[in-house]
């Protein structure tokens, strides 16, 4: 399950979380706390973290919170849908970026969490997505040396560029993984 780290409080009100949400940056808050915040500034635009200065373009309640269980809770996921379908959708190419890696650690965690099973259709499509966009860049890496003059040059170069394909394949596999992954989650929480 995907919570917050035990101990740790919320930077807003410094209490332990209350109906915890997580925020595209990798930080946690009581839903209602960092709400708050986003309300005490301009609305129109999206929050920014108050302990990294991102700006907010995705918050992810805690899978505890039940919204049949009380009324607070209820409005709290009411409204962080709101927002993310507000927010969520186009966040710039550098957001999307720089979220990354808080994707593919969170992406990673769900798997291997045996209660909260991502759909099955996700986990095929993630199967299928990965491969064919490995072996499009493998392709097109291929190619490229084949046309490059890089055969001419010394071991040790040619060595390092090899290591940066296989380096640029990985970055590409796992950009196109978050953005699924990101699509997932503003799905599940803010409606496509
Ligand atoms: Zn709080
Ligand atoms: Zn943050």
């Amino acid at each position: 399950m995907v919570m917050p780290p035990s101990g740790d409080v919320c930077c807003v009100c410094h209490e332990r979380f209350r109906l915890p949400c997580q925020a595209n940056c990798s930080h946690w808050f009581c839903g209602n706390c960092i709400l708050r915040v986003w309300n005490s500034g301009f609305v129109l635009q999206p929050c920014k973290c108050p302990l990294c200065r991102r700006a907010i373009t995705l918050l992810i309640p805690a899978s505890t919170i039940n919204e049949d269980h009380d009324r607070e809770a209820y409005q709290v996921l009411q409204s962080i849908e709101n927002y993310n379908r507000q927010f969520g959708r186009n966040p710039s190419l550098i957001q999307r970026f720089q979220d990354v890696p808080f994707f593919i650690r969170r992406l990673l965690r769900e798997f291997m969490d045996p209660q909260r099973a991502l759909p099955f259709v996700f986990r095929a499509r993630t199967a299928l997505s990965v491969s064919s966009s490995m072996i499009k860049w493998m392709v097109l890496l291929s190619i490229g040396y084949v046309a490059s003059p890089f055969d001419i040059l010394s071991e040790r170069i040619y060595g390092f560029v090899g290591f940066l394909d296989d380096f640029l394949v990985l970055v590409m596999v796992f950009i196109h993984l978050a953005n699924m992954y990101r699509g997932l989650l503003l799905n599940r929480h803010g409606g496509a």
